[in-house]
C-alpha cells in the first residue's frame, strides 16, 4: 500500500487542548505526536495531560509519542496588566526586571531578566514575542528603561524576549530544565528537546544526565540560535532528531534566510538517518480563523516535498480557536502534496553513506529494492531498537513501513518518523519465522494488509539481539 499521509504532524496540548475530548478529537485529526512544551503551565498540568494522552492511546489503540520540550534559557514577559497590553508604535514605553515575586514598578512591562538594567544600553534593541514587537531602549532610569515602540502591536504575559545585539550567557539546558526532565523521565516520556542549542556539547550533557537515570530517551535539539548553524553537522550527528525552530531562529538570524537554513538542515538530518521536525507558524492565521493562508498552505507543502520527518504546531493547537480544524488543515494538505508528488524520484533518497552501520544501510536498501522490483505492498521491519524501521524510513520508499516491536518505547518513538507505523508484537524470542506468522495476525487484526498481499520482511537472527537485521524473506501473507 502507498502511504495515504506519510509526513507526521507534532501537536502543542495547553490549555485549548487538555480535555479528553480535546485530545481525542487531535487524534481522530492525525496527530502522532503530543509535545508538551514545559515553558509554560505547570508540572501538574503536564502530568494531567500525559495521563489522558495515554488513556486516548490505548483507548484508541493507536501510537502517540509525548515530546516534553525543555524551555530553556529563554527570558520572558511576566504578567502584563491588561491596560499596558497594546503598544502603538512612537509610543514610549518602560520595561523593569523582574525580580523574583516582586512587584515591578507600577507602570512598566516586567521582564524576566535580572541584569536587564546594567546589560541592556540606550539604543539597543528589544523584542518581544519572536519579534512581532520592537522597542530601541532610551534612557536608562532608577528602576527601568524607557524605549520608544519601533514597531507596535500586543505585548502578552510569558511572551519571549530577546536582545538581538546582545551576547548573553546561555547555558542550555538551564539546572530548571534538568529538573524538568527528571520529571519527564518519570512519567515516561518519549522524546526531550533541547531549545537553544549552541554545540554538540549540550546534548551530550544532557544525554549523560538521561543515562544516569537509568533511561535512553530519544534527544531532540532544537535549532533556533545562530551559532547552532555553525556547529550543524556535529549537532545533528550527537542527536536523535532535530527541530528546526523557526520562531526564536528567524529572530536570531536574518528572516530572509530561513527558508534556507530549514532546507539545509532537513537535508543534513536526512542524510544522517535523523528525525527532522519543521515548527513555528505553520497555520499561525489558524489561531483565530478557520481557514489557513495560501502561504501557510505552501510551507506545508514545501516542508512535505523536502522531506521532512514531521511537521509542527504550536499556538494553533494549544490556545488557538481551531485545534482541531488546524490539525485536519495541515493533515490534508500534506496529505494532498504527497498524493501529487509521492512518484517523484527527485525526492527518494540515494545516498550510500554508511552511517557507522554498513550492515543496517545494506538491510534496508536491500529491502527497498526489493520492494520495488516484486511490487511489495509493505515493508515489514521486525525490530528491537526500531534501526531498522528508521534506516527504510529515510529511503523514503513509496511503500508503507511496518514497524513489529516488543517493546512499547520503540513503538512509540517510532510515531515521529516518517512513513512508519509500528505494531506492538510480544515475544522477543520467537523464531524468524514464528515471528513472521504472529507478524501476520497483527498486520491482519490491525486492518493494515490482507492474506495474500506481498511484504518484504527483515529481521535479525539470532533473535532477541539489538542491531542486528541480517535476513530478508519475499513473503506473502498468510503463507508459510
Ligand atoms: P517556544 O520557544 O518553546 O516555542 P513559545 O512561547 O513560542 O515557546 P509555543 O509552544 O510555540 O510557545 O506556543 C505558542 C504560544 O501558545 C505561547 O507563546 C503561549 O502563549 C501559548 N501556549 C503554548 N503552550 C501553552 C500552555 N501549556 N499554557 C499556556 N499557554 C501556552
Ligand atoms: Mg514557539
Ligand atoms: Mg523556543
Amino acid at each position: 500500500m502507498i502511504h495515504t499521509r506519510p509526513t507526521k504532524i507534532v501537536c502543542t496540548i495547553g490549555p485549548a487542548t487538555s480535555s479528553l475530548a480535546a485530545i481525542r478529537g487531535l487524534v481522530n485529526a492525525g496527530m502522532n505526536v503530543a509535545r508538551l512544551n514545559f515553558s509554560h503551565g505547570t508540572w501538574e498540568e503536564h502530568e494531567q495531560r500525559i495521563e489522558t494522552i495515554r488513556a486516548v492511546e490505548k483507548e484508541y489503540g493507536t501510537n502517540i509519542a509525548i515530546l516534553q520540550d525543555l524551555g530553556g534559557p529563554k527570558i520572558r514577559t511576566g504578567n502584563i496588566p491588561p491596560e499596558l497590553a497594546t503598544v502603538e508604535t512612537g509610543d514610549t514605553v518602560r520595561i523593569a526586571p523582574l525580580h523574583g515575586t516582586a512587584n515591578p514598578p507600577s507602570g512598566t512591562i516586567p521582564i524576566g531578566y535580572d541584569h536587564l538594567l546594567e546589560d541592556i544600553p540606550p539604543g539597543g534593541t528589544v523584542l518581544v514575542d519572536d519579534g512581532k514587537v520592537e522597542l530601541e531602549v532610551l534612557k536608562l532610569c532608577a528602576d527601568s528603561l524607557t524605549c520608544r515602540v519601533v514597531r507596535g502591536g500586543r505585548i502578552e504575559s510569558r511572551k519571549g524576549v530577546t536582545f538581538p545585539d546582545q551576547q548573553l550567557q546561555m547555558k542550555t539546558p538551564t539546572d530548571e530544565d534538568l529538573q524538568a526532565l527528571e520529571f519527564g523521565l518519570a512519567h515516561d516520556i518519549d522524546y526531550a528537546a533541547v531549545s537553544f542549542v549552541q554545540s554538540a556539547d549540550d546534548i551530550e550533557r544532557t544525554r549523560d544526565f538521561i543515562k544516569k537515570k537509568g533511561k535512553d530517551t530519544p534527544i531532540i535539539a532544537k535549532i533556533e540560535r545562530k551559532i547552532a548553524l555553525q556547529n550543524i553537522e556535529k549537532i545533528i550527528l550527537s542527536s536523535d532528531a532535530v527541530m528546526v525552530a523557526r520562531g526564536d531562529l528567524g529572530v536570531e538570524s536574518d528572516i530572509t534566510m530561513v527558508p534556507v537554513y530549514q532546507e539545509r538542515i532537513v537535508r543534513l538530518a536526512r542524510n544522517q538517518g535523523k528525525a527532522v521536525i519543521i515548527a513555528t507558524q505553520m497555520l499561525e492565521s489558524m489561531m483565530e480563523s478557520e481557514l489557513p493562508l495560501r502561504a501557510e498552505a505552501s510551507d506545508i507543502a514545501n516542508a512535505v516535498y523536502s522531506g521532512a520527518d514531521a511537521i509542527m504546531l504550536s499556538g494553533e493547537t494549544s490556545v488557538g480557536h481551531h485545534p482541531e480544524a488546524a490539525v485536519r488543515t495541515m493533515a490534508r494538505i500534506a496529505g494532498n502534496m504527497y498524493q501529487y508528488m509521492g512518484i517523484d524520484e527527485s525526492t527518494r533518497h540515494h545516498s550510500d553513506e554508511s552511517l557507522g552501520d554498513p550492515q543496517g544501510v545494506a538491510m534496508s536498501q536491500a529491502a527497498c529494492m526489493a520492494a520495488r522490483q516484486v511490487e511489495a505492498s509493505y515493508l515489514v521491519a521486525h525490530t528491537l531498537s526500531g534501526k531498522t524501521a528508521r534506516l527504510i524510513a529515510r529511503q523514503r520508499p513509496p511503500q508503507t513501513i511496518v514497524a513489529i516491536t516488543p517493546l512499547e518505547s520503540t513503538r512509540r518513538r517510532l510515531a515521529l518518523y516518517w512513513g512508519v507505523s509500528a505494531l506492538f508484537v510480544p515475544g522477543i524470542e520467537l523464531s524468524f519465522l514464528q515471528a513472521i506468522k504472529k507478524g501476520d495476525q497483527e498486520l491482519i487484526a490491525s486492518g493494515l494488509a490482507k492474506p495474500g498481499e506481498k511484504i518484504i520482511v527483515t529481521a535479525g537472527i539470532p533473535e532477541g539481539r539489538s542491531g542486528v537485521t541480517n535476513i530478508m524473506k519475499i513473503h506473502i501473507i498468510g503463507s508459510e
